[in-house]
């Protein structure tokens, strides 16, 4: 009896690892901010999504968003969150991440001319030049900033950005 109980037990612990498997990869997927235009104010804003629970639902083959947080949470905390189609359309498309390094992916530094490569999530941070001459890490913006910040600015390598004195971080929360 006690040997059939063992063996019923690893058999129910294998068949699971493959869903544990997939739900750890969807989380990883899911999980961090994203930048999405609010359909009320048509403005870039900050939003996350529950990644325990997108994760979970997209194992089960039916992804289901619902937002963590918003950069205009509190005040309108109690809006129908239908900037949630842009993220079901493009889930990875608008990552923080994923625009930033799609930003940089093959720029040259607007100082030096040098290849800015692969961005890394240790050492130097690559910049960005804005119209006004001033260079500012990437990781120092807002993430509703740094959405405004692509449109107007121009790369910068990490050795120039570390070259420039930077000035101090006015935002609060940083898109890092
Ligand atoms: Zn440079």
């Amino acid at each position: 009896m006690g040997t059939l109980f063992l063996v019923f037990a690893i058999v129910l612990f294998l068949s699971c690892v493959p869903l544990v498997f997939v739900v750890v990869r969807n989380y990883a997927r899911f999980r961090g901010s994203r930048v999405v235009v609010c359909p009320e104010t048509v403005t870039p804003e900050a939003v996350e999504v529950g990644a325990v629970h997108a994760a979970w639902t997209a194992a089960r083959g039916d992804t289901a968003f619902r937002l963590t947080s918003c950069s205009r949470w509190p005040e309108r905390a109690d809006c129908s969150q239908r900037c949630l189609t842009q993220i079901e359309d493009a889930p990875d498309g608008c990552l923080v991440r994923a625009r930033v390094a799609r930003w940089y992916e093959g720029a040259t530094c607007a100082l030096c001319k040098s290849a800015i490569g692969e961005i890394r999530r240790s050492g130097h941070t690559p910049g960005l030049v804005g119209p006004d001459r001033k260079i500012r890490k990437w990781r120092d913006l807002t993430v509703e900033d740094l959405a405004e910040a692509f449109a107007t600015h121009r790369p910068v390598c990490p050795d120039c950005c570390a070259k420039t004195k930077q000035p101090p971080t006015t935002g609060s929360r940083s898109a890092a």
